[in-house]
C-alpha cells in the first residue's frame, strides 16, 4: 500500500488534478491520497492558503472580507468548471467559507487555523468528487472522522501519539481515500494546523499509521538537488538520501520536503520517495534509513536566511555553574525556541530564528540578561544565514572543514560561526545573509563541480 501526497502546484488547476488521476489509476496500491490546497499556477500567482490568510486578516481588521472571499471562491470555481465537476460543489465551498468566517474570532490563532484549513479541506472534497465523476472509487475522508488528533498549538500543531491506532483503520477503507493535508483536530474538537507546508507531515503520519510500503511525495521537481537549483542551476540530482541527511537538509532550507515530516516516517520505517507530478516516470529521490556511502561524501549543501544571534560574553563564564541554563531559561520564559548554542570559554552565542525575536522580546531578553547574568557584553545581531553541508560519509573524512573554509575564504565570505554538530553528518556555517548565495556557490564548486560521477558522494 502506498500513501501519496500531492503538493500545491499539483492541485493548482484542473490540468494538474487530472495528472493526479492518471498517477492514481496507474498503480492500484496508491490507496491514500493526501492533497494540499491549490498553489501557484505561475510565479506571480497567489496560493489559496495565502488568500485564506488575507481573508481572515481582513475579517479581523474590518469585520468583512467579501472581496477576499470572492477571490477564493473564484479560484475553486475555475477548477470545478474545468474539471466538469458538479456546480453544487462551488456553492458548498462558498457556504463552508462563509461559515468559517462567521465563526468565533476571539482567539485569533483558532480562527486563523480554521480559515487556513479550508484550502486543503475543500480541495480534497473537490478532488474526490471529480475523481468519482471520472469513474474512480474515491472518497473524501475528514481528519476528524479518521482520528487525526493534534496538540492545541495553533499554527504549529503536532500530532498526538494516540491518533495512530485509529488512523491505522484507514487501511481497511475500500477504494481510494482522498485526505486533506495540513490540519487535524484538537481534543476539544477545534481545527488546528501544522506549520506552513504541513501537508507533507499529514502524509507522513498517515503513511506511518497504515504502515505503508512507501510514502510518495509528489511535487513539481524531478528530485532533490545537491544545492538549491535557483542558486546553482547545474546542481546534480540526488537519487538516494538517508532520513538523517534529509532532515538536516530540510531544516536548513531544502523546501522540497518539510523537515518535521521525516519523524513519523522514521519511526515507522517507511521509505519516502520524492516524485514529480509532471514527470511521474522520473525515478525521483528515495529517502531510506540507510544507504551505501563512501568516505568523504558531501551529499548536499542547504542554506536558509532568517537567523539572529544573541552573543553574551563574561570573563570566567566557564567557571560559573548554571550560566547556560539561566541564559536559556530567559529565552524559555519568553517562549523563544533556540536553534543552536555554540560557545567559547568566556562567551556563548544563542542562535534563534529572527521571526521569533520580535523587537519587544529582544529588548526584554537583553534587559533580563544584563540584570540577571551580569555579563561583560550582550549583543544581538540579525541577518544571519545558515549553511549546512550534509553527508553520511563526512564523519570518516579528514579535511572537509578545511576544504570548505578555504572555499569560503577564496570567495571572500566571512564565516561568522562554524558548528560541527554532534551528529557528525553535517557541518554548519553561519554567514551574513548577503553572502549566502555566494557561499553556496563556493561550496558547490569545492565539493561537486569536479565530481566525476555526477555529484552524489562527491568528495
Ligand atoms: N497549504 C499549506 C501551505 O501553503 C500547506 C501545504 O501546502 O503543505 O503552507
Amino acid at each position: 500500500m502506498k500513501v501519496a501526497k500531492f503538493g500545491g502546484t499539483s492541485v493548482a488547476d484542473a490540468g494538474q488534478i487530472l495528472k493526479i488521476l492518471e498517477i492514481v489509476k496507474a498503480d492500484p496500491n496508491r490507496r491514500i491520497i493526501v492533497v494540499s490546497a491549490p498553489g501557484k499556477r505561475n510565479k506571480t500567482d497567489t496560493k489559496v492558503t495565502d488568500l485564506l490568510i488575507a481573508c481572515a486578516e481582513a475579517m479581523l481588521k474590518h469585520g468583512a472580507a467579501e472581496q477576499e472571499l470572492a477571490a477564493i471562491v473564484a479560484r475553486f470555481a475555475e477548477i470545478q468548471k474545468e474539471l466538469g465537476a458538479p456546480e453544487k460543489i462551488t456553492r458548498e465551498i462558498e457556504a463552508d467559507l462563509r461559515q468559517r468566517l462567521a465563526g468565533d474570532h476571539k482567539h485569533h490563532g483558532k480562527f486563523m487555523d480554521c480559515m487556513k484549513a479550508a484550502g486543503e479541506d475543500n480541495c480534497a472534497k473537490l478532488v474526490a468528487a471529480a475523481f468519482q465523476q471520472k469513474g474512480l472509487n474515491a472518497h473524501y475522508v475528514s481528519p476528524r472522522e479518521a482520528g487525526l488528533l493534534l496538540s492545541s498549538e495553533f499554527g504549529n500543531a503536532q500530532v498526538l501519539e494516540k491518533s495512530y491506532a485509529k488512523l491505522a483503520e484507514l487501511r481497511n477503507r475500500p477504494g481510494v481515500t482522498i485526505f486533506p493535508g495540513f490540519f487535524g483536530y484538537t481534543e476539544a474538537d477545534e481545527v488546528a494546523t501544522f506549520p506552513r507546508g504541513g501537508s507533507d507531515i499529514t502524509g507522513a503520519i498517515l503513511a506511518a499509521a497504515v504502515k505503508a510500503d512507501v510514502y510518495e511525495n509528489f511535487t513539481d521537481v524531478d528530485s532533490v538537488y545537491a544545492c538549491d537549483p535557483r542558486i546553482v542551476p547545474e546542481a546534480p540530482a540526488i537519487t538516494l538520501l538517508t532520513y538523517r541527511e534529509m532532515r538536516e537538509l530540510a531544516y536548513a532550507g531544502f523546501g522540497v520536503f518539510h523537515d518535521e515530516a521525516i519523524v513519523p516516517a522514521v519511526t515507522a520505517n517507511v521509505p519516502i520517495c520524492i516524485k514529480n507530478t509532471n514527470r511521474p516516470s522520473a525515478p525521483g529521490t528515495q529517502i531510506m534509513p540507510e544507504r551505501p556511502y563512501a568516505a568523504g561524501g558531501v551529499v548536499g549543501v542547504a542554506s536558509a536566511d532568517g537567523f539572529s544571534t544573541i552573543f553574551v560574553s563574561k570573563y570566567l563564564m566557564n567557571r560559573e555553574v548554571g550560566f547556560g541554563r539561566k541564559l536559556l531559561q530567559i529565552l524559555e520564559d519568553e517562549k523563544i525556541s533556540y536553534e543552536h548554542a555554540p560557545s567559547g570559554i568566556d562567551n556563548t552565542s544563542v542562535i534563534v530564528r529572527s521571526k521569533e525575536l520580535t523587537v519587544a522580546k529582544e529588548a526584554h531578553v537583553v534587559t533580563r540578561i544584563k540584570a540577571e547574568l551580569s555579563p561583560d557584553d550582550v549583543e544581538v545581531e540579525h541577518g544571519l544565514a545558515l549553511l549546512m553541508m550534509v553527508g553520511e560519509g563526512m564523519r570518516y573524512t579528514v579535511g572537509l572543514a578545511a576544504k570548505a573554509t578555504h572555499a569560503l575564504a577564496d570567495a571572500g565570505v566571512n564565516i561568522e560561526m562554524l558548528n560541527q554538530g554532534a551528529s557528525e553528518i553535517s557541518i554548519m556555517f553561519g554567514v551574513k545573509e548577503a553572502d549566502r548565495k555566494k557561499a553556496v556557490r563556493a561550496l558547490f564548486h569545492a565539493f561537486f563541480a569536479q565530481s566525476a560521477h555526477g555529484g552524489q558522494e562527491a568528495s
